[in-house]
């Protein structure tokens, strides 16, 4: 949550951004002077955090400052629970946001932020570190560079939660973030969304968590390093409930609707597709690096490129088959019309890719007979069953592991499904045969899909593929 209403610990504009841009002689005389006493003015739309921290040391709470966060907290000294390290962790993320916004961290190395962490609001309120005009939040706000949050069980959802709030910090105060909600919160999900890596050489040096070291993981890889977050499971039952939000409507929800973990984990999928997909990454990089304003979705659906049919219909194939480690490059979908199957064609289905375009189209009703030949890689096994024991599949899968009711490895045949007005059906591929060979009766005028049945996340260690024969076959 956000805010961007002065709160009564507003800094005034100091003198210097008065007389600076008047006399060049005094502005370098002035600068020279601050440079000698280290005392580098916060910016206009900053808070100065130095009495905050002043107010925190006197209340007798504990401070932990990094380069680019001091947090303080009234949460008990408990051994191991790495509080102390936030900070740290803080300070790598800086880093990757700076990266994300293309902004270079070494001009920006006096940038700070004041968070709270919170078990009790009265003391916080007691201390003067919880002004009236805060609202009553559930887990975390955020006014420009200083942000309150309520303590968590889950070290992993702590650190979460620490950083959505930091880079609402971030982007309030140094990017003038001031966009449609579904954007001010699904970048903050977006960049907070991490992993603990142990060993890396930095490690040593911020042990954040548990001896490790932070790592962006905008989507993330199991669901172990974001306990508690619930955005990938939050989704998949929203489309089970056939209630998954199309991606105009998650553009158009409105602020007061980010209390719910749907509207949260919608925008977070927003922002995922159009910064990963290779389709759109490049041109919303280029659209987050101008104004963030309220023009952002206008100038995104606006701009030339955009094809609202088809960005509705990506995203929707998206969130019908998210899951851990969803690989966009492997992912993303031909939608390109097939010609008419009028005789036996082949079609080369790779292992290490998500749904594929046949490049043939059938009409709804009609019935073709497929046979599907080849053995390809489809991962290995687990190391504690079979160090380095390559598990390799035909069309039918393997039994060893099932994945969302079907073998591991098996061919899949689909159609798109595209509900139409009236239809409370989500859209997504609707899967019309499976398995090395049958038939199966059309369920629309539109195009084959096939893919190897396997999480979306496992498919970069894959290999080969299969070749599937479609024969368009009269009824009997
Ligand atoms: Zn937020």
């Amino acid at each position: 949550m956000t805010k961007n209403a002065p709160d009564n610990n507003a800094p005034r504009p100091c003198f210097l951004h008065v007389w600076l841009p008047c006399c060049p002689l005094m502005a370098w005389l002035l600068m020279l002077i601050l440079w000698a006493l280290r005392c580098v003015p916060v910016a206009a739309d900053e808070i100065a955090i130095a009495p905050l921290v002043a107010s925190a040391k006197r209340a007798g709470l504990r401070v932990f400052a990094g380069t680019h966060l001091t947090l303080a907290t009234d949460r008990a000294v408990r051994e191991g629970d790495g509080i102390e390290h936030l900070p740290q962790l803080f300070d790598q993320a800086f880093t990757e946001w700076c990266a994300h916004f293309n902004l270079d961290p070494a001009k920006h190395a006096q940038w700070q932020a004041f968070g709270c962490l919170v078990v009790d609001r009265e003391r916080f309120r007691t201390a003067g570190l919880l002004p009236a005009v805060v609202p009553d939040f559930a887990n975390g706000f955020c006014d420009r560079n200083r942000f309150w949050m309520m303590d968590q069980s889950s070290p992993a959802y702590r650190r979460h939660l620490l950083l959505h709030e930091g880079v609402h910090a971030f982007t309030l105060t140094l990017r003038s973030l001031d966009t449609p909600p579904w954007y001010t919160e699904g970048i903050a999900e977006y960049l907070a969304t991490h992993r603990i890596v142990a060993g890396r050489s930095d490690a040593a040096q911020s042990p954040s968590a548990a001896n490790g070291a932070f790592e962006s993981t905008p989507i993330p890889f199991v669901a172990a390093d974001v306990e508690q977050l619930g955005r990938i499971e939050t989704i998949r039952a929203l489309h089970v409930a056939n209630r998954a939000p199309a991606l105009a409507d998650i553009f158009n929800t409105p602020s007061a609707d980010h209390h719910n973990l749907g509207a949260y984990a919608g925008s977070w999928a927003a922002v995922a597709m159009l910064a990963r997909h290779p389709d759109y990454a490049r041109a919303f990089a280029i659209l987050e690096r101008g104004p963030l304003d309220q023009t952002f979705t206008t100038r995104l659906t606006g701009s030339a490129d955009w094809d609202a049919a088809r960005a509705a219909r990506d995203f929707a194939a998206f969130t019908a088959e998210i899951d851990y480690g969803y690989d966009f490059s492997r992912s993303a979908i031909d939608w390109s019309p097939g010609l008419p199957l009028a005789q036996q064609r082949a079609m080369a289905v790779a292992g290490n890719r998500g749904w594929q375009n046949s490049g043939w189209r059938v009409a709804e009703g009609s019935r073709v007979s497929f046979v599907a030949t080849g053995r390809y890689r489809i991962g290995s096994l687990p190391r504690d069953v079979l160090p380095a024991a390559v598990l390799e599949s035909e069309a039918e899968g393997i039994s060893l592991r099932w994945y969302r009711g079907r073998p591991l490895g098996k061919l899949l045949i689909a159609q798109w499904f595209q509900p139409t007005t009236g239809d409370t059906a989500q859209p997504g591929f609707r899967v019309v045969a499976e398995g090395a060979s049958g038939s199966f009766i059309a369920l629309a005028d539109s195009t084959l899909y096939c893919k190897v049945n396997e999480p979306p996340g496992e498919l970069a260690d894959n290999a080969g593929g299969l070749s599937v024969d479609l024969v368009p076959t009269p009824e009997p």
